[in-house]
């Protein structure tokens, strides 16, 4: 008998699949003129999946946690790299070390950069964010945007005003339309005239803005894009927005858990009807006795039972408590037996937990 060193449950990363998915976006929105920074927080930056961002050519490698930046560099990636989140005050000296550029939208931020910046004796590059309706990050005021640009363009002698950027379809799920973007374009056409010399970047959103690139109705302007899940996992334009996809891998991560029982269950629960692991009420379905399988592996690895895809045609996930998943296989095409693999594929969400998830061990392909 071979050793047990407990493989499950398993993330696959397909490194060859990840390199197509970044070309293909990359020459897509190069025909638009339009560069590509490769966002790597959706899979916890995993050191051998950056460089593959790294080898693709990308402008920048985004991500909002610096952990990330310095486990990219410890395992060789030069970047450059850009810091998406605005920096904390508490780590401006080292987002100046580890980041080329971040994305700003606070005075004192900009001026602890800029001391950070002096120390280290380097030139930090930062874009203003405009925070054009999702209220999440940026300034709502143009006259604060135009005041810290020309705070960092006359008196911030370490920090260099590379341009303004956006955020959309974050938390107020605004869809960044031509005429959204178009502000932007405003936005930074305010700042020229008040600094006196054109921006270099105009940063214009998320995979949620390549839409434009599709329909071809980017503001001739925006020329970056910041894309982590349309790469990644391929999913959301497709699925939520109708765009065809078909073109991209959906499977450059894949999810591997192990069978631990396969019985034939009634599908309604025996007795008094409460509230399931996570304190929710949930709705039962009786469609009488059915085959099911239940896998090793739980919310605790994924989020949500809802948001992992099985890759077995007929097979349905019916429900998840922390460690456990349970399936529905009585229509599946194949068999199942105890000790089996079934796999899954994944989006943004189940993505970032699973590869924060201790108990998934790591494959790279
Ligand atoms: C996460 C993030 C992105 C990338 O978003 P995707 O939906 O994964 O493409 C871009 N910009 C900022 C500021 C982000 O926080």
């Amino acid at each position: 008998m071979p050793i047990n060193r407990e493989p499950y449950p398993k993330l696959t990363a397909d490194l060859k699949k990840l390199r197509d998915n970044i070309d293909r976006i990359k020459s897509r929105c190069a025909e638009r003129g339009v560069a590509l920074t490769g966002v790597i927080k959706g899979f916890t930056g995993i050191p051998a999946c950056v460089k593959v961002f790294e080898d693709a050519g990308c402008q920048y490698i985004g991500t909002s946690r610096l952990e990330q930046i310095r486990g990219a560099i410890e395992y060789g990636v030069k970047g450059p790299f850009m810091l998406i989140r605005v920096p904390m005050l508490s780590e401006a000296y080292e987002a100046v070390r580890l980041a080329d550029i971040s994305l700003n939208s606070e005075p004192a931020v900009l001026r602890a950069l800029n001391g950070a910046a002096g120390k280290l004796g380097k030139t930090h590059k930062v874009i203003l964010m405009a925070d054009l309706g999702d209220l999440r990050e940026g300034f709502w005021s143009k006259g604060e945007l135009l005041a810290a640009a020309r705070l960092v363009e006359r008196e911030l002698g370490n920090l260099y005003l590379a341009g303004v950027g956006t955020n959309l379809g974050c938390y107020g799920s605004i869809f960044p339309t031509a005429d959204k973007l178009n502000e932007l374009v405003d936005c930074a056409e305010m700042i020229e005239a008040g600094i006196g010399r054109r921006l270099d970047i105009l940063s214009g959103g998320a995979s949620t803005s390549l839409p434009r690139i599709f329909d071809g109705d980017m503001p001739e302007r925006i020329n970056q894009l910041r894309v982590g899940e349309a790469v990644v996992n391929a999913r959301d334009l497709q699925e939520l927005f109708g765009y065809d996809m078909s073109f991209m891998h959906r499977d450059v991560f894949v999810l591997h858990a192990e069978v631990v029982e396969v019985k034939d269950k009634p599908t309604y629960p025996d007795g008094e009807i409460m509230f399931d692991a996570f304190g929710m009420k949930r709705e039962y379905v009786d469609r009488g006795v059915r085959r099911r399988a239940l896998l090793a592996l739980g919310r605790a690895d994924y989020a949500f039972h809802d948001m992992i895809f099985p890759m077995d045609e007929g097979v349905e996930v019916l429900g998840a408590s922390s460690d456990h998943t349970i399936v529905d296989i009585e229509d599946a095409r194949r068999e199942f037996k105890v000790g089996d693999i079934m796999k899954f594929t994944l989006c943004y969400a189940s993505a970032v937990f699973a590869t924060n998830s201790p108990n998934i061990k790591l494959s790279v392909i």
